[in-house]
């Protein structure tokens, strides 16, 4: 059962879809955090606890958005599904969204407070986007925030360290590499 724990721990994985990955709006550095992405997903599988996929998914020609960064994640294309090598798994949940937050009009809320989440873990891409806007909903509404500086990404390295700061100073989220997650997953937790 899930949320059995006082302290449950989720994993988000912003937006590793194909179009950001490997298509249109290819971030440089993304190839790099796969691994260490697949290192989390591995390590909450295994102790239990909630993967959630929160995904880009915009309506052609409605989406505000798709005129500022062109089109990209239309809702059913390829670019908008997973890259293969993260493919979600049976018991993996999946949350999609049509702005930068994951949590601007989806469930992700609902399904974190069902799940009994009190801290969320962030990976994905664009750390300065997506990622930062998806910490200070989550912040907003109470939830403890740990970024992971080498499973997130964003179109350059000062864009990324910045963001980085700014979610730490502002939203008082821990910064932590993949190693420190995952002994922190593997503590027994208070
Ligand atoms: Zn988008």
């Amino acid at each position: 059962m899930w949320g059995e724990d006082p302290l449950t721990f989720a994993l988000l994985i912003i937006d590793m879809l194909n179009d950001f990955i490997k298509g249109s709006l290819k971030i440089p550095r993304a190839e790099e955090i796969i691994n260490n992405i697949k290192r989390l997903i591995n390590k909450f599988h295994a102790y239990k606890m909630p993967v959630i996929y929160v995904n880009d998914s915009h309506i052609k020609g409605v989406d505000r958005e798709l005129s500022l960064w062109g089109q990209h994640a239309i809702e059913g294309s390829w670019g908008s599904q997973v890259i293969d090598e993260l493919k979600p798994m049976e018991g993996d949940f999946i949350v999609k969204k049509r702005r930068y937050s994951g949590f601007f009009s989806t469930d992700l809320d609902l399904l974190l407070n069902e799940l009994n989440v009190k801290s969320l873990v962030l990976t994905g891409v664009a750390t300065d986007i997506c990622v930062q806007h998806t910490a200070a909903d989550a912040f907003y509404r109470g939830y403890e925030v740990i970024v992971v500086s080498d499973a997130t990404a964003a179109l350059n390295d000062e864009r990324h360290e910045r963001a980085l700061s700014y979610m730490r100073e502002v939203y008082g989220a821990k910064i932590l590499k993949t190693a420190e997650v995952e002994e922190m997953i593997s503590k027994p937790q208070p």
